[in-house]
């Protein structure tokens, strides 16, 4: 067995940009997770599949998991020969426990390491547009609990605070808020000192609240601030405004559904979440190969039949490729013939595989890839179609007004699903999804099947091509279209749209 070994983690404040790389990287060797509340969904989806994940949530007066059993849950874990990686909200020192996890490892002779983390109270700052210490303004960075021990009593030398003339950063203060700036008012704080309230900092759905220590209990329940949030006393605040910076990327605010399958949906969503925007992947599609393809292997015997394949996904091409591979064939295989693809995603996964696209149309979908051939091709060239099962029959269609040979052999199946449906369906019935994009007309059928008799009035659908959108048309979404059939020009419809007003 080997040896276990425990690492404390710092996660920082939610952005997953935010953890650092040694922590990453222990993450990422981890046998066991034992996560707390504070560590945001975008960080827990970095945690390896194969890992067992224990959730000791823990909140402000409730503790689902009391701190005593987590030391026993590490120490155990641990004592089993796991690598355990207790991940806690941005640093593990700060406020964390870290302190106590270790006692009980250091009793019982266990390794352990620990990565600090990027601390909500400077994070959320930052993302406020807040900076913690400016010269102007202070020399000083205080951070302080607003939350007494379990029994105890919350005692703040109100008086030295004041007299630092420092930033004053409170966590977990939000319920101690009226007592905190009572006590620094009664100190002989200025009542128009600024003061600010950054909630879930850092995170898709931050807010922030900027006003005075006299005003800002009464602001805050004005908007309904709920815990996490960090509490800052100080000059400083005053530059929110103009230096806040992640509240205005221009997606901010915006939830835009992502229907592509997990596989391919990375781009999409990492661009979207550059822009501020909070992508939810919910994969309506999955793409499953056709077994024992008999189709495949007779196309692949008696490919020196074909002067052209096309192929009309990133998904085809790997499938094909992936046959020849398991044949102990590899690209050379296709040396003496010509390669159709549907769009630049398709050309550049041909690339991937070290070969160059013979044919791409501008416009990226299927009759204009078979328009295209049709323009091209040679007399009496066959071509083979690699697609999908479902795919539409506008090449075929294309290819035989033009008199033109062809076989097609569909690769793969494109089954729909719906995990998490009930969480989608609540997101779009509270009108909190802004946007949802498709991919595929695929997409679109999926999404659809998976939302039964869910209103979809209050959507805009943005589609990547005219297929897609005729899918949408299909079922009454209302819907605009890519100028061109990429991701990137389905982000350019989006940020027209921004606030949601559609164009055209
Ligand atoms: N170790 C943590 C702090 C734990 S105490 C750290 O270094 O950040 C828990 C408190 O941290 C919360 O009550 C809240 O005040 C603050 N907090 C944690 N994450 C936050 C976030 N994303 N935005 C605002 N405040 C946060």
């Amino acid at each position: 067995m080997k040896d276990g070994f425990v690492a404390l983690v710092g996660a920082g404040p939610g952005d997953k940009g935010l953890i650092t790389l040694r922590g990453a990287e222990l993450l990422s060797q981890a046998d066991v997770v034992v996560y707390d509340r504070l560590v945001s969904e975008e960080i827990i989806k970095m945690i390896p599949p194969e890992a067992e994940k224990i959730d000791v949530g823990k909140e402000n007066k409730f503790h689902p998991v009391k701190q005593e059993e987590i030391n026993r849950i590490l120490l155990k874990k641990s004592l089993e020969g796991n690598t355990v990686i207790r991940l806690k909200g941005g640093d593990p020192f700060v406020f964390g426990r870290g302190g106590e996890e270790l006692e009980l490892l250091y009793e019982n002779n266990i390794p352990f390491e620990v990565v600090p983390g990027i601390t909500s109270a400077v994070a959320a700052l930052c993302y406020g547009g807040i900076p913690a210490t400016h010269r102007d303004f202070c020399s000083s960075l205080h951070i302080i609990t607003g939350h007494a021990r379990e029994g105890g009593q919350l005692s703040i030398p109100f008086q030295e605070l004041k007299e630092l003339n420092g930033t004053l950063v409170f966590l977990m203060g939000l319920s101690s808020l009226s007592y905190l700036m009572k006590g620094l008012i009664n100190a002989g704080m200025d009542k128009d000192m600024p003061a600010a309230i950054v909630e879930n900092g850092t995170r898709p759905n931050q807010r922030k609240l900027v006003a005075t220590v006299g005003t800002l209990e009464q602001k805050a329940l004005e908007m309904g601030i709920k815990s996490p949030a960090i509490i800052a006393v100080g000059k400083v605040c005053t530059l929110s405004e103009k230096f806040s910076w992640f509240m205005k990327k221009p997606l901010f605010g915006t939830k835009i559904l992502v229907t592509r399958p997990k596989a391919s949906s990375g781009t999409l969503v990492e661009k979207l979440r550059q822009l501020g925007a909070e992508p939810v992947e919910y994969p309506c599609i999955e793409v499953v190969p056709i077994p024992e393809n008999e189709e495949l292997y007779r196309a692949c015997e008696n490919l020196s039949e074909y002067g052209w394949i096309l192929f009309t996904s990133k998904n085809g091409i790997q499938i094909f490729f992936d046959y020849l591979n398991s044949k102990g064939l590899d690209a050379r295989f296709l040396a003496n013939i010509k390669i159709g693809t549907v769009g630049s995603q398709t050309a550049r996964a041909l690339k991937e595989v070290g070969l160059i696209s013979d044919f791409t149309p501008e416009i990226f979908d299927g009759s204009h890839l078979a328009q295209g051939i049709a323009e091209i091709i040679g007399k009496n060239e066959k071509v083979l179609i690699c697609d999908a099962a479902i795919a539409s029959d506008d090449i075929v269609n294309i290819l035989k007004s033009n008199n033109i040979k062809f076989d097609r052999v569909p690769l793969y199946h494109t089954n729909y699903i719906n995990e998490n449906s009930d969480e989608i369906r609540k997101l779009i019935v509270d009108g909190e999804l802004n946007y949802i994009t498709f991919t595929s007309a695929s997409t679109v059928e999926g999404f659809i099947t998976s939302m039964k008799d869910t209103p979809l009035e209050s959507l805009t659908a943005v589609c990547i091509g005219n297929q897609t959108a005729d899918a949408a048309d299909k079922y009454n979404l209302r819907y605009v279209v890519a100028e061109k059939s990429t991701i990137d020009s389905m982000i350019d419809k989006l940020l027209k749209m921004g606030g949601g007003i559609i164009d055209d």
